[in-house]
């Protein structure tokens, strides 16, 4: 089998990986020259890539911004001509047009190679039957994870999201070793297969991501699931999934320092913050060609760790806790939906689905929270209802030290997600 990476740069010396990143940089340096948004933006700023000698200097150049791309529709952004260019994808945009993201073909081989390494850290590989529960469309999980875990020899289901039953068939049917979705539709992949009275026995391996997720989340989804869950974690700018990735320490993720270069900044100010100090990611991928982007901001809060991981394979940041964009303000208090997620999964009288409602009322925010109801811990009385909500009001209030209205509804009666969850419904801004 054709070698697609040097194990030895996993495991490179300080010097060494700095002399790589530094190369590498020069030539994305070149390539983004192609681009006219960053001549005119390093033009304002009086700033020539040739001034850019050391990987500290970058932090003389400006920031690109998820706004940038979008103001860049459809390939604005592309370095390389369109002949080039083998692949798009597209990133989903909440409001207008969605983000263009393109690849030529080294992209591609670049981007299966990174997936490949993650799948090969975790111990999965031929003797594997791989089930790949997400989107395939534009959305970057599907093909990203399909074309990695081919490459290392696993034998692919591409069966994307939907029919859940049918997919406990297949897990059941074709023998499925390792699965790949989101957290939120692992949880209802278990709620099906327990519905339907089925176990998922020969499955060992999950690897969740696409979403932040708890610790709580994670022991609960390995019990019921009989897997050991790792956490994934990318985006479509920076090729899509495979950019970090949990080591079987799973403590941390690592980041493949030979191909992205990593800031974390505070997000108000955009200072560049030490290790072990949280804030949001910035990254300049080191081997993009057609896309290649300097410092972008992620959106994403985390932090790099300061001690270096047993594996050996580097610095590794730490799992995310939400999007700064996520990141819910509420009566002046920072509040990520993740953390009530934790705090309910720990809460065996309620389910773990949930949705948040936070409006504006008489100028104050008010946070609403709807939780199913466990039968199994319900004895059917009123009291025993109120008694119920109470508790979930006060360990909401206790780790969010926020005052949040607890309402129960029915088993069931909550909305699932197949992909990325919406489970806040902020109306402050509406009428
Ligand atoms: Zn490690």
């Amino acid at each position: 089998m054709r070698m697609f990476w040097d194990k030895k740069i996993e495991t490179l010396k300080p010097a060494e990986l700095q002399a790589l990143q530094q190369k590498r940089l020069k030539k994305t340096l070149h390539q983004v020259n192609n681009v006219e948004f960053y001549r005119t933006r390093f033009s304002e700023a009086g700033i020539k890539t040739t001034d850019i000698r050391t990987l500290d200097d970058i932090e003389k150049l400006p920031f690109t911004k998820k706004q940038d791309l979008r103001d860049g529709y459809p390939f604005g952004f592309f370095a390389v001509p369109m002949r080039e260019i083998v692949r798009i994808h597209t990133t989903s945009g909440t409001t207008g047009k969605p983000t263009v993201v393109g690849y030529t073909q080294n992209d591609l081989d670049s981007w299966a190679g990174l997936i490949a390494r993650n799948m090969t850290m975790i111990g999965v590989g031929k003797d594997d039957i791989f089930q790949n529960m997400v989107n395939y469309g534009m959305f970057t999980g599907g093909l990203g994870f399909h074309y990695g875990a081919e490459k290392i020899g696993m034998t692919v289901i591409p069966s994307a999201t939907g029919n859940t039953r049918r997919q406990i068939e297949m897990i059941n049917d074709f023998g499925v070793t390792t699965i790949h979705c989101t957290p939120s539709y692992a949880m209802h992949l278990s709620e099906v297969a327990e519905e339907m009275k089925v176990t998922l026995d020969t499955l060992k391996t999950g690897i969740f991501g696409a979403e932040p997720w708890s610790e709580t989340m994670r022991s609960t989804l390995e019990s019921r699931l009989g897997v050991t869950a790792y956490d994934s974690y990318g985006l479509s700018e920076l090729y899509g999934p495979g950019v970090a990735f949990e080591c079987p320490e799973r403590d941390g993720l690592h980041i493949w320092h030979d191909s992205y270069l990593v800031e974390i900044i505070n997000p108000r100010t955009g200072e560049r913050l030490s290790d072990g100090e949280r804030g949001e990611l910035v990254v300049t991928p080191l081997v993009k060609e057609a896309m290649p982007l300097i410092r972008y901001r992620t959106g994403d809060v985390t932090m790099q760790m300061e001690d270096g991981c047993l594996c050996t394979r580097g610095k590794k940041i730490a799992r995310f806790t939400g999007r700064s964009d996520d990141m819910l303000v509420i009566r002046g208090i920072n509040v990520f939906p993740s953390q009530i997620e934790h705090v309910l999964l720990k809460i065996p009288e309620v389910g773990n689905q949930f949705m948040v409602y936070i409006d504006r009322i008489n100028h104050l925010d008010e946070m609403t929270v709807d939780v199913e109801i466990n039968r199994e811990y319900f004895s059917g009385e009123l009291a025993d209802l109120a008694r119920i909500q109470k508790k979930v009001a006060k360990e909401l209030r206790d780790v969010l030290e926020l005052r949040t209205s607890v309402k129960l509804v029915e088993p069931g009666s909550l909305p699932r997600f197949e992909g990325k969850s919406k489970r806040i419904v902020d109306q402050r801004g509406a009428m």
